[in-house]
This record gives C-alpha cells, sequence and structure tokens, in this order.
C-alpha cells in the first residue's frame, strides 16, 4: 500500500471543503428542508444523458435501447405546447408575462437523448467513431438540453450561442439541423479551440462552412455593441460556480483562495453577459439564461436584474416566457425545484442525479 504524501503546499481548506461550507449555509437557508437531499446527490456519482449524434452512421440507437436506454425527448407523448398557461408570478412590475405561449406543437425530431432509467446508476460506454470518423453520441447532464429545448429553434433561424465552449449546448442546437446560421462564441481560445474539435468529432464537414456558421472568441459582453438586433434566438450559459465540480474537484475550482475574486464578480458578469444576449436578439426573438448553479443570486436575482437594466438603460421590453410546459413533459425524467417564481431549476436527487440546472426564457417585444 502507497501512503500519501502530503504535499508541504497542500491547502489547508481544499477548495472543495470551502465549496461544501458555503453551499451549506447559503442553501441551507435558500432550500431549507430541501438541501440535505440535494446535497447527498451533489456529492454523489452524477448521471450522464447520451446526446444522440444524428450524424452518425453506425446503429447507435438500437445499441442504446438494447442497453435498456430510453430517449427521454420522445419518450413520453410530445407535448403540445400552447395548450396550458403560464402561471409564474413575480413581485415585479416592469415584467410582462407571458400567458399564452405559441409554442410549435413539434421539437425537431433529431434531437434525441438517452437516459437510463431513475434510480439505474449505469454508466455510458465511451462512444466510438463510424467509418467515417463521427462519434455516436455525446455525454453530458441531460438536463443540459432543457435550455436547447427551451430556445425553441425553428426551422431557418439565426442563433448565437453567447458562451458555447466545451460545446454540449452547440452540439444539441446542432443536432436539431434547423438552423440557417449559428454563430458560437466563447472568449477563452483554449475552450473555443477544444469546441473546434468536439465539433469535428461528431458534425460532417458540409455542415461547418462559413455559410452555417461562425466560431469567435469575442468577450461576450461586448456582444450588444457589435451585433444588435440580429438573432432569432440567443443562448446564454453563462460561466457559474459550477456546483458539482466545485463540491469534486479540486482542480481550477472557483472556491480556490486565489479566485475569490473572480467567484465575487460571477454575477456582474452574468447580468452583462445577459444584457448582451439581449440586445442581439431581434425583437420578437428569444433569449434563454441558464447556468449550473443552485445559486439565487446567480439565477433568478441576475435576471431580475437584466429585465430591470434593458428596460430602464435601453427601452427594451421582455416578457419572461412560462416554461411550465417543458417542466409537465419531463418531471418524470428530472427534479424540478418548486415554486421558483422566476425560471426552472432542475435540482439533483439520488434517483435521478442531474443538475443543477436554472433556465429562463425572455422573449423581446417587437
Ligand atoms: N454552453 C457550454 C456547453 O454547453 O458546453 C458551457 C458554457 S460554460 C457554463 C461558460 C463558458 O463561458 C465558459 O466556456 C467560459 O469560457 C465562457 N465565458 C466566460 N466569460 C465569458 C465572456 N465574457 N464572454 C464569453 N464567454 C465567456
Amino acid at each position: 500500500r502507497v501512503k500519501e504524501k502530503w504535499a508541504a503546499t497542500q491547502p489547508k481548506h481544499p477548495p472543495t471543503r470551502l465549496a461544501l461550507q458555503h453551499f451549506d449555509s447559503s442553501y441551507g437557508a435558500q432550500l431549507g428542508p430541501l438541501w440535505p437531499s440535494v446535497r447527498v446527490a451533489l456529492l454523489s456519482e452524477r448521471k450522464y444523458g447520451a446526446l444522440l449524434n444524428s450524424f452518425s452512421h453506425d446503429l447507435v440507437l438500437e445499441d442504446l435501447q438494447v442497453q435498456g436506454c430510453r430517449d427521454f425527448i420522445s419518450h413520453q407523448d410530445r407535448l403540445v405546447f400552447g395548450a396550458e398557461e403560464g402561471s409564474c408570478e413575480v413581485s415585479m412590475t416592469s415584467l410582462e408575462f407571458l400567458s399564452q405561449q405559441q409554442y410549435p406543437p413539434q421539437l425537431s425530431p433529431h434531437l434525441k437523448c438517452f437516459v437510463f432509467p431513475r434510480g439505474d446508476v449505469t454508466r455510458f460506454k465511451p462512444a466510438r467513431p463510424d467509418r467515417y470518423g463521427l462519434l455516436g453520441y455525446y455525454l453530458m447532464d441531460a438536463a443540459s438540453i432543457l435550455p436547447c429545448l427551451a430556445l425553441d429553434v425553428q426551422k431557418g433561424h439565426t442563433v448565437l450561442d453567447l458562451c458555447a465552449a466545451p460545446g454540449g449546448k452547440t452540439l444539441a442546437l446542432l443536432q436539431t439541423q434547423l438552423i440557417r446560421y449559428l454563430c458560437i462564441n466563447d472568449s477563452s481560445m483554449s475552450r473555443t479551440s477544444r469546441l473546434r474539435k468536439v465539433l469535428h468529432s461528431y458534425v460532417p464537414k458540409q455542415f461547418l462552412t462559413d455559410e452555417n456558421l461562425r466560431i469567435t472568441s469575442f468577450d461576450g459582453t461586448m456582444w450588444g455593441e457589435m451585433e444588435r438586433e440580429t438573432f432569432d434566438r440567443v443562448l446564454v450559459d453563462v460561466p457559474c460556480t459550477t456546483d458539482r465540480h466545485s463540491l469534486t474537484e479540486d482542480d481550477n475550482n472557483i472556491f480556490s483562495k486565489s479566485r475569490t475574486g473572480e467567484r465575487r464578480r460571477l454575477p456582474q458578469l452574468q447580468l452583462e453577459l445577459l444584457l448582451a444576449g439581449i440586445a442581439a436578439a431581434r425583437p420578437g426573438g428569444e433569449i434563454v439564461y441558464s447556468t449550473c448553479t443552485l445559486s439565487q443570486n446567480q439565477n433568478l436575482s441576475v435576471v431580475e436584474q437584466a429585465v430591470h437594466f434593458a428596460q430602464e438603460k435601453h427601452g427594451i421590453q421582455l416578457q419572461v416566457v412560462s416554461l411550465k410546459p417543458l417542466v409537465q413533459k419531463f418531471r418524470n425524467t428530472f427534479h424540478f425545484a418548486p415554486e421558483l417564481h422566476l425560471g426552472e431549476m432542475v435540482i439533483p436527487h439520488l434517483a435521478a442525479n442531474f443538475g443543477p440546472i436554472y433556465l429562463c426564457k425572455l422573449k423581446r417585444l417587437p
């Protein structure tokens, strides 16, 4: 047996422990009696989903079905969106609610994400390349598909993915095969080049041309000054405290002492990114804001402030779009936080250990 070595530089308080202390105090207050079970799930092995690569030539779908997985997107009857009235309430007078969102009746049939049943913690095997070198599926938190579904991309749309790397949601958006032009951005050059590699491992070259997409590494907060009122859909999947990662990995952990300033500045950065995304959407266009944290300060508070500032500073009126139809449809796959007054949140649960994922959808009034 090898004796563990204690380096002189080993931190007395590893970032994972600092993260847990921080979450215990903030989420204990925020989630109340829910927190102990969410905490156990967060500290346990997460569950993945396999985003099927519809461009792959292998019979991956059948293989996954034989293993006992199912596509959670098509598993239940497809929702007739718009049949249900939005029922959110919020104390902000500046918000108008879209009570009868006219969702299209169908989601793209190309978008499929396989999961093992509730309580089944079987792991997926790594994806294999087909004869053209394209991988059969991409492993990701299945709840990360929800912001893409909420974006409700339709044929011929132009879409901006403002913080795109490493590219899971970009890949899901491309799987829909509905987008006319996709603008993919991430301020980190190294993460952008990782994203390029991901795209080349999953998408045939003919779908990755200059006519179809653009990949950039700009600071997304500046987008509103570069390209205003342009896109039909904008995804703003912001950097956050990545709660699960922060509890399990000391490397590159935002709770390390050296990153305290960066962590404290997150809500401001998130607000600026969301405001830039709002400015980049065309009037009538829709924006989805998402994070992978439970933090109210990084979720609801950011959206509330963005809606307020968009109106006060830029004269942009926004409606919050109810995502209740999405929650209804996928409530057997994910655990959703009860009674959020703005947006929806998947909370980790031992029987369905996905998330956390927060999402909120806004529509620019014409
Ligand atoms: N959407 C990605 C996916 O599904 O794979 C995950 C995005 S991750 C949560 C947040 C990303 O925001 C990081 O890749 C980070 O490099 C990027 N980012 C941070 N600050 C940014 C900024 N000012 N502008 C654009 N991207 C930024």
